[in-house]
């Protein structure tokens, strides 16, 4: 036997600042993907951009049209689904198309990609044959494990296709060849298993999807692994490439291993103040401000309410302070596992604690809808203690869909936190009032 663990590992290992940042966004990733129980909502128009710009352009409105083997379609509505997402109707013709086209898709996390491209491969696949013909690599064991579930369930009624996991653990002899049709694994042990091993004919992949690129490319050794994967695969292997995220350098990334492809693009919906009631409350230090946060508390539970530390310290102190006084508070915090995290945000969202207490890198990118107050306990501020603008838009904005009104209190306890807050008044022009809390009749 042969341990296919060590060469991810060491990669993956790199520099110890990359790792960790990359640990983030695939922690972020996984989250999201644990915590998008259904689609995320969104009025903005797809961006189609096709390599042919002469050809029709195909959309979809149900998943009939596209001609689905009805065992595939079972498991589809078995998802209940009942419709394509905005994404899936012209995502999933273009990939389904004869001959099959190249697709770079980039939309925010629950829009429907994952379950587009599993229904991809499960289509493309041909169950008489026994081998390897859809790949599909993803940047951690976990992220893998969870797009693997998603095959299982929409292949429920097509057990004749197999799948098999490229995932760290899973020892195989050399040179033994796989069985299954559809490979979901790490880029690491995938390398591994194409060339290495031979254990996957990689001549033989008909369809290769590259999820998560934006996650993927925060590694180093997994852009490389990725492209040199790529690069074995026949010139007529589909190559589709998901991102959430779509900066130059998953951009350039994505060029180089997806070529002549069509690109569609979702963008978020916009963010905006302007249904927010935006307040400062003035204090001394840390404890005033948990003294006015107190004074506030039955004002501010009315809804549901989140609170922004800046680090995990003070989250857990203002927690366990508020539980003292009695207050059922949740906390989320960045030493929990993206399980126990997971957990206590679907808590949330169901509204059995109407509090939760966190810091801002673990809610980065976590949309809780229906949350109308905010408090920033600190306020948010970029490494050089900048204000940081975009945090700031990101945990109070409300989407146009969402447009109910919220509030925000701006905790101020220093020269510094009120230049902070002046400067974020002075970059989305914007007055944020003094409120006094011994006198709550605004807010309320
Ligand atoms: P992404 O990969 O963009 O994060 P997913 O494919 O994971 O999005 O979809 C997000 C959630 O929406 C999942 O719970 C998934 O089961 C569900 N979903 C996906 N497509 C549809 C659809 N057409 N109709 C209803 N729900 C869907």
């Amino acid at each position: 036997f042969v341990f296919l663990s060590g060469t991810t590992k060491q990669v993956e290992n790199g520099t110890n600042v990359e790792g960790e940042e990359k640990e983030d966004k695939a922690a972020q990733s996984l989250l999201n993907k644990m915590i998008h129980t259904s689609l995320v909502n969104t009025t903005n128009q797809v961006e189609v951009l096709q390599r042919d710009p002469n050809s029709p352009l195909y959309s979809v409105k149900t998943f009939e049209e596209l001609r689905l083997k009805d065992k595939l379609l079972k498991g589809v509505y078995d998802m209940g689904f009942n419709r394509p997402s905005k994404i899936q109707e012209n995502a999933l013709p273009m990939m389904l198309a004869e001959p099959p086209q190249n697709l770079i898709a980039q939309s925010q996390s629950g829009t429907g990609k994952t379950a587009a491209f599993v229904l991809a491969m499960l289509s493309h696949v041909d169950p008489t044959n026994k081998w390897a013909q859809c790949l599909c690599i993803a940047p951690t064991y976990e992220l893998a494990l969870q797009t693997g579930k998603v095959i299982e369930q929409m292949g429920k009624f097509y057990p004749e296709v197999k799948l098999a996991y490229a995932i760290r653990g899973n020892k195989l002899d050399r040179g033994a060849k796989l069985q299954e049709q559809i490979v979901i694994g790490t880029p690491g042990t995938v390398l591994d298993w194409c060339s290495k091993l031979k254990i996957i004919n990689p001549k033989k992949i008909s369809v290769f999807v590259l999820d998560e690129a934006d996650v993927m490319i925060a590694t180093q050794g997994h852009q490389d692994q990725s492209i040199r994967i790529q690069r074995m695969l026949p010139k007529e292997c589909q190559m589709l490439l998901f991102s959430a995220t779509f900066e130059d350098s998953v951009w350039k990334f994505a060029e180089r291993v997806v070529p002549d492809p069509n690109i569609i693009k979702l963008k978020r919906e916009e963010e905006t103040l302007d249904t927010i009631k935006q307040y400062y409350v003035l204090c001394s230090d840390k404890e005033e401000k948990f003294t006015a946060l107190c004074n506030i508390y039955g004002a501010i539970t009315i809804a549901q309410a989140m609170i922004f530390c800046h680090t995990r310290r003070t989250a857990g102190w203002l927690a366990a302070e508020l539980t003292k006084e009695g207050h059922v508070v949740a906390l989320l915090s960045g030493e929990m596992t993206v399980e126990q995290r997971a957990t206590i945000i679907e808590r949330f969202r169901e509204g059995k604690e109407k509090v939760l207490v966190t810091t801002n890198v673990c809610s980065r990118g976590i949309d809780v809808e229906q949350v109308s107050v905010v408090i920033n306990f600190d306020l948010p501020m970029d490494k050089d203690g900048n204000a940081d603008n975009e945090t700031y838009l990101h945990r109070i904005g409300r989407t146009g869909r969402f447009g109910k009104r919220g509030l925000a209190v701006n905790m101020i306890d220093s020269k510094h936190s009120m230049n902070i807050l002046n400067q974020i008044e002075e970059h989305f022009n914007k007055k944020i009032n003094k409120l006094d809390t011994d006198d709550l009749d605004e807010i309320e």
